[in-house]
């Protein structure tokens, strides 16, 4: 990154502006950036400038989790920035791409509170690098919930119960 930004229309010199910066291509209604328009000293023209989108993604994402339920572009802006298709992110939560599809362009949430906690965990998964770890702890529970549906007797010998 070069310290002297340059217009791009004719070269002139560019100024910070001191205004936030609406950042809708990003796909929330909510997202306001700092320090990132200049304006040219000669032809007046605004330059929106993001060095490294995917750590400000990140960093949007940060803040995304920590709400209480998530919107359906919410959900998307995760996936997107996760770099995971919709069919990728359909098969690490072992259901339908067309089902993802749904929930991204419902009116409002229409996934459940597991579904929605399970979404949240493959995104800090993807983006802070514990995918080896993750993965262990997810096929363990995949595991068990596959277990769970067979259904058998519970046998307990009261003779070999522990109590406290
Ligand atoms: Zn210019």
């Amino acid at each position: 990154m070069d310290g002297q930004k340059s217009c791009l229309s004719c070269g002139g010199s560019l100024q910070s502006l001191d205004q936030s910066y609406h950042y809708l291509e990003c796909g929330l209604p909510n997202v306001y950036l700092e320090g990132v328009q200049s304006t040219c000293e000669q032809c007046g023209e605004i330059e929106v400038t993001i060095p490294n989108v995917p750590a400000l993604h990140r960093a949007i994402g940060d803040h995304v989790i920590r709400y209480g339920s998530l919107t359906p572009a919410e959900l998307r802006f995760l996936r997107k920035s996760a770099r995971l298709t919709q069919e990728q992110l359909a098969n690490e939560m072992e259901i339908n791409r067309s089902t993802i599809n749904r929930w991204e362009t419902a009116d409002e949430k229409v996934w459940s509170k597991s579904e929605d906690f399970l979404i949240r965990v493959i995104w800090v998964q993807h983006m802070y690098g514990l995918r080896d770890e993750l993965d262990a702890l997810k096929n363990q529970l995949f595991e068990m919930v596959r277990r769970a549906k067979e259904r058998e007797d519970i046998r307990i010998n009261l003779a070999e119960l522990v109590t406290t």
